[in-house]
């Protein structure tokens, strides 16, 4: 068709091409009016959240979405390297997508009337999984920084205004923070390592009971000996095949669970027996506390990056969420595995180790 016939047929509105256009590509975009609030939401936005145009048209963006305030801060930012921005979706889950915002001029272009927002959705899992690590370890870091850098301002700013109980609460408070942020970076060289391949894993017999009651002694004296751990070995058992330094990084995350996250109980029960996995004979070492225990739902996520539960406790709890990811993979890594099971106020954590006794005889 030539433009003359196109011209003939009356030429498309920007309303209907920007409709089109929404149809046809699975990224979503929001427009909002300079109140941030929302004036279009388009069709993949729709299938992204499950909420209905119609339903969060006037609605503050915030409900919606969240953006970095680097993307915030410019006026227009449509040229820049998309960031990462979070999306709340209507069962409460959040996924993070790259996004950028450009301004909505006015029809004379000589205001600004508000802003279009794009979420760019159609990108592979990767790189959605790459934006989602890069917002939450920024996130993560930030937590610590700040509050290192707001304690020692005014340590230095107001030194002499403060007594000596303030002064030694705060430098505490610093040391914390610094222990938090070191454990975070700790966890992150994990994982990296743990990703890339990188980690050395080198397997010898290890005597699984003598490892787990170094391992109780350490634990129960880091937390004062808050819980008494009770170990029952089924009977004599074979040496698993595996790293002995990996084997305790994956028992000290699950006691220490166990502790934090059974803050009433008295004791943790450890079970120790013969098992098998997929027909591979195996050492079943079941963790087990008799604390909040983990909702059907969430047994899933909370071996994923960061996958912590959003429950009071947890909130209150140190943490950096990446401990039961390294410590599945680790198992994984040794062909074992870590499952979980979990009813009202009891969680059993249960880590499988082969025994493998082919490769022990090479
Ligand atoms: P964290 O550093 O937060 O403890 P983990 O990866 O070890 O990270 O655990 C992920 C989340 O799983 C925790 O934040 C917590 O919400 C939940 N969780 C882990 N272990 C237990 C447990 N024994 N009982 C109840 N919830 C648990």
């Amino acid at each position: 068709m030539t433009k003359t016939m196109a011209k003939e047929r009356g030429i498309h509105s920007a309303e209907q091409i920007v409709e089109s256009f929404s149809r046809c590509t699975r990224n979503g975009f929001v427009a909002s009016d300079l109140e941030g609030k929302i004036t279009y939401f388009s069709k993949s936005m729709e299938d992204i959240t499950g909420w209905f145009e119609i339903e969060v048209l006037g609605k503050d963006v915030s409900t919606i979405y969240s953006l970095p305030e680097a993307v915030i801060d410019a006026t227009d930012n449509s040229g820049a390297l998309p960031q990462p921005g979070v999306v709340y979706k209507r069962d409460g889950k959040k996924v993070t997508y790259p996004a950028r915002r450009t301004t909505i001029c006015s029809e004379d272009s000589s205001e600004i009337d508000g802003y279009l927002t794009l979420f760019v959705t159609n990108i592979g899992d990767v790189d959605r999984a790459q934006a989602e690590f890069t917002s939450t370890v920024s996130h993560e870091l930030r937590t610590p920084i700040t509050s290192i850098k707001g304690f020692a301002s005014t340590l230095l700013d107001h030194r002499s205004k403060l007594d000596e109980e303030k002064r030694k609460k705060y430098i505490r408070i610093i040391r914390e923070q610094a222990i938090r942020l070191s454990s975070l970076v700790e966890d992150l060289l994990s994982v990296s390592r743990l990703e890339s391949r990188k980690i050395k894993i080198s397997k010898q017999k290890v005597d699984i009971q003598a490892a787990i009651e170094r391992t109780a002694l350490v634990v129960q004296s880091k937390y004062n000996d808050s819980h008494k751990i009770n170990i029952t070995e089924k009977s004599k058992l074979p040496s698993v095949w595996a790293d002995p330094d990996r084997v305790e990084q994956i028992f000290t995350n699950l006691i220490e669970n166990a502790i934090k996250y059974s803050p009433e109980a008295e004791h943790i029960d450890i079970e120790v027996s013969p098992d098998t996995l997929d027909g591979v004979e195996m050492i079943k070492t079941d963790i087990i506390d008799f604390g909040i225990g983990i909702a059907e739902e969430d047994q899933e996520r909370i071996f994923n990056k960061f996958g912590r539960l959003d429950n009071p406790l947890t909130r209150e709890t140190e943490g950096t969420g990446l401990g039961l990811y390294i410590t599945k993979s680790l198992a994984e890594i040794m062909s074992g595995e870590v499952r979980v099971s979990s009813e009202a106020n009891k969680t059993i954590f249960s880590v499988y180790l082969p025994t493998n006794l082919e490769q022990e005889e090479n």
